[in-house]
C-alpha cells in the first residue's frame, strides 16, 4: 500500500548560483577562452548557470600554475600540508547543507543521499589523507610526490570523485589541475571556492571546465606527471592509448556490471534491502552497481515477489524533497542510453516489469525496471547500463554462480548474500572483482581501497593503497 504523504523538500536557499562562472586558475576565477556552455538542473531543464570552457591554452596556464605551486607545496613538512586539508574538510562539514543541495540540484540525485552518503563521505575522505600527510614514511611507497596531477572526473558522484582524486594527491605533495564532467560542474567549483576560503597556497588545486575536448587536454599535457581518470572504459582506452609512452604514471577507474549473488540460505529481506541499494542508489548511477542479481533458483519466486512488494514502495520525484528515493536521470543522453538498452532486453526476450510509478512532465525520468528471463548472451547482461535497471539471472550452484558472475569483461564489485562464512570466504577467493560485500552493498570508506580487474581499470584509490598513485616509487 502507497501513503500519502507531505513533500518536505530542502530549501535551494542555502545555496547562492551564480548566472556564470570562470575557470578556477592559480588561485582565481578567470575567464576562458572556449565557448560557455550551460548547465542544468535535470529534474527540471532549468538553465542554473553559464559555466566557462578551458581551450588547451587555458589548460595550459592551469598546468603552469600547478607546475610553480608544485615547488612550494612539495616542500612543505607534512604536518602543514596535513593543516590545508584538515581545514578543508572541516569547512566542507560546515557547508556541507549547501554542498548537498547544490549536488542534487545540478546532479539529479535524491537530497537523502548526496546529504547522507556524499557529503559524509567527501568530508571523510579529506579528514582521512589528511592524517597520512606527515606519515608517509610508514605508508611503504616512499614519500617523493609525482608533480602536477591531471585528473578527469564522471559526473554521477561529482563533489566525492573529486574529494577521492583531491585528498591523496594534495596529502602526498602533488598538485591537481581537475576536470569535473561537462553536467555537473557547480559542486567542484563551490569546492575551488572552499580552496580560497582555507587560504590553500594558489595553484594547489586548479579545477578547469569543459567537454572531452578539455579532458583530452588535461590528460595529453607534456607536462602533467600524473593521469587519474574515473570514466567509461571507452573512454579510459582512449586515455590509456594517448598516455603510452610517456612517464606520466596512470590510474584509471571505470565500468563496471556487478553480480549481486543471493544464496538460499542468506537472510532474505536484508538481501531485498540490498539489492534496492545495489541498483536503485543513485539512479543506479554506480560504476560498482549491483546490475546483475543472481539468485539460486530455489528461492528465486519468493525473492522476487519480495522485491517487487519493496520496489513498489520506492518513491521517485524531486530531488530535493527528503522523502525522494529515486531522482532525475543526470541527462538526456543519459536517459536515452537508458531507454535503448532497456527495449534491446525486452527484443531479446526478457521480461520486463515496474511498479505502478508515475514521472513528473518535465526533467529526465526513468521507472524503477527489472527484467527477469535474461540470459548471458543477452545485452542487457553483458553491457553497463547505469541507470536503474536490473537484470535477474538464476543458478543452482555455487560454481555456477561463480562462473556466472565472473562471465564479464569487467570487475569491479561484487556482493554475496549467505549465511555461511565458509562459503562467502570461498566466493570471495574466486570472484574476479575489486570489492567483494559480503551481506551488504555499495558500502564505501576512506580506509578501504577501490579499484577494478579486468576492463574496469587499474590502480586504487581509497585506504593507504591510494598513497601509491600519488607518490615515485621506491627503486
Ligand atoms: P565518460 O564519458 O568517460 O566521461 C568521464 C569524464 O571524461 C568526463 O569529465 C568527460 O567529459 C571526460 N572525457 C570525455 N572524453 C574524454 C577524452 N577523450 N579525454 C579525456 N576526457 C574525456 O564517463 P561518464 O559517462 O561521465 O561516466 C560514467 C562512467 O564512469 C561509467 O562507465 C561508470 O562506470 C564510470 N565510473 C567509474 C567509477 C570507478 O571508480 N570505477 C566511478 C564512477 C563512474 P564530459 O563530461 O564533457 O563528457
Ligand atoms: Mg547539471
Amino acid at each position: 500500500m502507497i501513503f500519502e504523504y507531505a513533500p518536505a523538500p530542502e530549501s535551494r536557499d542555502v545555496v547562492d548560483i551564480k548566472p556564470s562562472y570562470g575557470l578556477f586558475i592559480n588561485g582565481e576565477f578567470v575567464d576562458g577562452s572556449g565557448t560557455p556552455f550551460k548547465t542544468i538542473n535535470p529534474a527540471s531543464e532549468e538553465t542554473l548557470a553559464e559555466i566557462a570552457t578551458a581551450t588547451e591554452a587555458d589548460v595550459d596556464r592551469a598546468v603552469q600554475a600547478a607546475r610553480k605551486a608544485f615547488g612550494v607545496w612539495s616542500s612543505l613538512p607534512g604536518s602543514e600540508r596535513a593543516k590545508y586539508l584538515f581545514r578543508i574538510a572541516r569547512i566542507i562539514q560546515e557547508r556541507a547543507r549547501e554542498l548537498a543541495v547544490l549536488e542534487s540540484i545540478d546532479n539529479g540525485k535524491p537530497i537523502r543521499e548526496s546529504r547522507d552518503v556524499d557529503l559524509p563521505l567527501v568530508a571523510a575522505h579529506f579528514f582521512y589523507y589528511a592524517g597520512w600527510a606527515d606519515k608517509l614514511e610508514y605508508a611503504g611507497y616512499g614519500t617523493t610526490p609525482l608533480g602536477v596531477a591531471g585528473q578527469v572526473i564522471p559526473w554521477n558522484f561529482p563533489l566525492l570523485m573529486l574529494a577521492w582524486k583531491i585528498a591523496p594527491a594534495l596529502a602526498c605533495g602533488n598538485t591537481v589541475v581537475l576536470k569535473p564532467a561537462e553536467t555537473t560542474p557547480l559542486t567542484a567549483l563551490l569546492f575551488a571556492e572552499i580552496c580560497q576560503q582555507a587560504d590553500l597556497p594558489p595553484g594547489v588545486v586548479n579545477i578547469v571546465t569543459g567537454a572531452g575536448e578539455t579532458g583530452a587536454a588535461v590528460v595529453g599535457h607534456p607536462e602533467v606527471d600524473k593521469v587519474a581518470f574515473t570514466g567509461s572504459t571507452e573512454v579510459g582506452r582512449l586515455i590509456a592509448k594517448s598516455v603510452a609512452g610517456t612517464n606520466k604514471k596512470v590510474t584509471l577507474e571505470l565500468g563496471g556490471k556487478a553480480a549481486n549473488i543471493v544464496f538460499d540460505d542468506a537472510a532474505l529481506d536484508q538481501a531485498v534491502e540490498g539489492i534496492v541499494t545495489g541498483i536503485f542508489f543513485n539512479q543506479g548511477h554506480v560504476c560498482c552497481a549491483g546490475s546483475r542479481l543472481l539468485v539460486q533458483e530455489s528461492i528465486a519466486e519468493e525473492l522476487m515477489s519480495s522485491l517487487k512488494r519493496r520496489l513498489s514502495t520506492l518513491r521517485l520525484g524531486d530531488p530535493l524533497d527528503k522523502n525522494t528515493d529515486i531522482g532525475a536521470i543526470n541527462s538526456a543522453a543519459q536517459l536515452a542510453k537508458i531507454r535503448e538498452l532497456s527495449s534491446a532486453g525486452e527484443s531479446e526476450g526478457a521480461e520486463r516489469w515496474s511498479p505502478a510509478c508515475a514521472l513528473p512532465d518535465k526533467g529526465f525520468w526513468f521507472p524503477p525496471t527489472v527484467f527477469t528471463g535474461v540470459s548471458q548472451s543477452h545485452r542487457i547482461a553483458r553491457e553497463e547500463i547505469f541507470g536503474p535497471v536490473l537484470s535477474v539471472l538464476t543458478f543452482r550452484t555455487p560454481a555456477e554462480a561463480v562462473e556466472k558472475a565472473n562471465n564479464t569483461p569487467y570487475g569491479l564489485s561484487a556482493g554475496v548474500w549467505t549465511e555461511k562464512a565458509s562459503r562467502m570466504l570461498w566466493m570471495a577467493s574466486k570472484l574476479r572483482a575489486g570489492v567483494v560485500w559480503s551481506n551488504t552493498f555499495n558500502k564505501f570508506d576512506p580506509t578501504s581501497p577501490f579499484g577494478g580487474f579486468k576492463e574496469s581499470g587499474y590502480g586504487r584509490e581509497g585506504g593507504r593503497h591510494g598513497l601509491e598513485a600519488y607518490l615515485k616509487e621506491i627503486s
